[in-house]
């Protein structure tokens, strides 16, 4: 036991009601055990990369502020190509040699921002839960310095020589299977791993290692027999049957929404400021296309509609962004464990033109929602001066959803 293990046992969040969490996922390995000719975490699974889809998981949960992504040095492009594009996503940094490297360049790269918490995760571990990802934030949370996620062994484990000789059985009782994501508070983790680099430890094959190596203690919560990492050839086949049934029950919700003129020099639509000789009356900032793509998602959820979940009588919606219910709606579809196939909508009105914002909404909406531009269609049309849009009275906007939930819809 050295110094700093005796004195830094426990920690103390800083004051607020919820300490902050960066997720750091490594991802710098070369993955050669499962086979094909491109790193094991860019191969694509169900359609989508591997360390999108693991990535997903952090970027989309309410409680991680920020996933930084460790890379190899030769994969920025096969990072590009993979990415769905997010505000949370920093920029990747390049990992070392070996593992324990990486992770210590990834805390380096989070030091201008340090968070109180940080998750480290296995990029080839794209099955964990998003109450796995709370369970590990509270475990640390509550003032531990560091806490894994485990699972009791239910094979016999047998310690062998190198000629393959049986030498010990350990208990099994006293045995856990240790998975990611790990939790730390950071400041430990980073200096317990810049003093094990100063100290030539350098092949230690996880974070909690590190931190033991350090003299501290490392609690055990309970992890998902689901979290597999995905490792052999056989483990990429598995994934994408188990990836194919677990998303098949597919949903459509509609929404549509209208707001009349009124006097103004602009409108919002699909979350751009779009200059206008006409504003609109709304309690919110009265984006049509945002509150009919957040009532599609509603529908398809079946979980009321825009009103239900922002009432108009609550003042702090006054004027509000309409940023925030659609990405209300999107967080109530990650919480469900699912995911937006596809955005289509149709802006019904005389002026202004679309076409010139059309892919400034999309690259928006595509931000807002955490998905890739080609999940977001937007469509415009006049009703050739027929009716209240076409007598310029107002705007409107309808919106299908599909969405993908898990399960085998039936
Ligand atoms: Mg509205």
């Amino acid at each position: 036991m050295n110094a700093l293990g005796k004195t830094l046992k426990t920690w103390t969040p800083r004051m607020r009601s919820q300490p902050s969490v960066a997720a750091l996922i490594v991802a710098a390995g070369r993955g050669t055990r499962a086979g094909g000719n491109v790193p094991k975490q860019y191969r694509s699974i169900a359609g989508r990369p591997l360390l999108d889809r693991t990535v997903e998981a952090f970027r989309l949960h309410d409680r991680v502020a920020r996933v930084l992504v460790v890379i190899g040095e030769d994969d920025h492009s096969f990072y590009a190509a993979a990415m769905t594009p997010s505000d949370k996503l920093l920029a990747p940094v390049v990992g070392g040699a070996v593992r324990q490297a990486s992770v210590l360049a990834g805390l380096e790269a989070l030091a201008d921002t340090a968070p109180d918490i940080v998750l480290v995760h296995d990029a080839a571990r794209p099955f964990l839960s998003a109450g796995l990802i709370a369970t590990a934030i509270e475990s640390v949370s509550r003032g531990a310095l560091s806490a894994v996620p485990g699972l009791a062994v239910v094979d016999t484990i047998k310690v062998v020589d190198g000629d393959g000789r049986v030498t010990g059985t350990p208990d099994r009782a006293t045995l856990r299977a240790i998975q990611t994501p790990q939790a730390f508070a950071y400041a430990a983790l980073r200096e317990a791993h810049r003093r094990a680099a100063i100290a030539g430890i350098a092949a230690l094959t996880d974070d909690a290692a590190v931190m033991e190596w350090a003299g501290h203690a490392v609690a055990v919560f309970p992890g998902e027999p689901g979290n597999v990492k995905l490792t052999h050839p056989e483990d990429f086949d598995a994934a994408e049957r188990r990836m194919q049934a677990a998303m098949n029950d597919v949903r459509v919700g509609q929404g549509y929404d209208v707001h009349a003129f009124a006097e103004g020099d602009h409108v919002w639509l699909g979350g751009v400021r779009i200059a206008h000789d006409r504003g609109v009356i709304a309690h919110s900032d009265g984006d049509v296309v945002l509150h009919a793509a957040t009532d599609a998602i509603l529908g398809a959820l079946a979980d009321g509609d825009i009103g239900t979940h922002f009432p108009p009588s609550d003042v702090q919606w006054k004027g509000a962004s309409s940023d925030h219910f659609l990405a209300h709606a999107a967080r109530l579809l990650a919480d469900r464990g699912g995911r937006l196939a596809m955005l289509d909508v149709t802006v019904v009105c005389e002026a202004p033109k679309i076409g010139p914002h059309r892919e400034a909404i999309r690259a928006r909406m595509a931000a807002i929602l955490g998905v890739g531009l080609d999940r977001i269609a937007i469509k415009a049309t006049t009703s050739e001066k027929m009716g209240f849009t076409g007598r310029r009275e107002g705007l409107a906007a309808l919106a299908l959803a599909t969405i993908r939930l898990p399960g085998d819809g039936a």
